[in-house]
């Protein structure tokens, strides 16, 4: 029934499917999984970009631009967002201020905020399954906003297909704060606010990037990564980062590399769910719970090396399967 309406793209449908992938209830869970098992046929159908940028940098100003933009053009847009502090703090960067209000009250587009969590990998669990919940429901564009010191980035890029990184004019050799491990993440770099006063200094990070980028190696054989300029608050170069993000597609359609990238990171996910679910697992077994204060204060002292530790936990754990 919820499957159906999915399919329909009912987008109350789609927030009650993300809810359940949310919910920490075994039942919801379960009810979860089997959702995203029936739907799993109709996933895969859109262009997953993610996007970061450190905090005032334009993101939402750029993605309710680009969303607004897209869905004039015929597309049904989804935005989703990691954001890696509420995994952290409980507190939020992304979350706290209003945000996208005109892409919000739009029909063509879905916006949903970061799920709290306690783990980031939790965070980005449900994050994914959202996303393959959005593709089910239609939408064609979806977009995955992060900020963070790097974890969350590469979660964001280990599950969209291009990863597209905003910078404020300005900035010389610091990167602005933004790590370089980011930065090669990026396949295409966008210098923001380019616009009134800053519009030159814009241009002049342009051709300083430009030139860090062709040192950078590149993430995949059939795409150079690229740096072009923009304006979020005046719609100019919005246009411009869709051509990219199709040329992007196609490159790497042709190259046959989406599908391995896809096939590559669900086998990366298969992997890490088998390792949550096996950890969660190990510390709600009875025997290992049981041993855990005694060998953790032995490891805090320095008594007992960590791989024993580890061992004769996953002894017990094995031992009475
Ligand atoms: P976020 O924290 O990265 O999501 O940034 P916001 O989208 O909230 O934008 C932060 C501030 O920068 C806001 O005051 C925006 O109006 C402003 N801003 C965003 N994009 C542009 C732009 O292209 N040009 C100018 N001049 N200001 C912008």
């Amino acid at each position: 029934m919820l499957a159906e309406q999915i399919k329909a793209g009912d987008r109350r449908a789609l927030a009650k499917a993300i809810t359940l992938v949310e919910s920490t209830r075994a039942d919801h869970g379960d009810q979860a999984t089997a959702l995203l098992e029936t739907l799993m046929p109709h996933t895969g159908n859109s262009i997953r970009l993610g996007i970061s940028g450190a905090p005032g940098v334009g993101k939402s100003t750029f993605i309710e631009a680009l969303g607004n933009y897209l869905t004039e053009q015929g597309h049904r847009v989804a935005v989703l967002a990691v954001d890696p502090t509420s995994a952290v703090s409980g507190g939020s960067i992304l979350g706290d201020k209003t945000r996208m209000e005109t892409l919000s009250v739009n029909p063509n587009a879905f916006v949903r905020p970061s799920p709290a969590g306690k783990t980031l990998g939790g965070v980005t669990r449900r994050t994914r399954e959202s996303l393959l919940l959005c593709e089910a429901a239609g939408f064609d564009v979806i977009i995955i906003e992060t900020v963070g010191v790097g974890q969350s980035e590469t979660a964001v890029s280990d599950m969209t297909d291009m990863f597209l990184l905003l910078l404020s004019p300005g900035g010389g050799d610091d990167l602005q704060g933004i790590k370089r491990g980011i930065m090669e993440l990026a396949d295409l770099v966008l210098v923001n606010k380019a616009d009134g006063d800053q519009a030159h200094l814009a241009n002049q990070t342009v051709s300083d990037y430009g030139a860090a980028l062709h040192f950078m190696q590149a993430r995949t054989p059939s795409w150079t990564p690229r740096i072009q300029s923009c304006s979020a608050l005046h719609n100019q170069g919005v246009a411009e980062v869709w051509q990219t993000a199709q040329e992007f597609r196609s490159a790497l359609t042709d190259s046959g590399e989406l599908l391995t990238l896809r096939a590559q990171q669900a086998r990366a996910w298969m992997w890490s769910e088998t390792a949550e679910a096996l950890i969660a697992d190990l510390k709600n077994h009875a025997t290992v719970k049981a041993l855990v204060p005694e060998l953790e204060r032995a490891v805090l002292a320095g008594e007992l090396p960590a791989i024993v530790a580890a061992q004769t936990l996953i002894k017990h754990y094995k031992a009475s399967e």
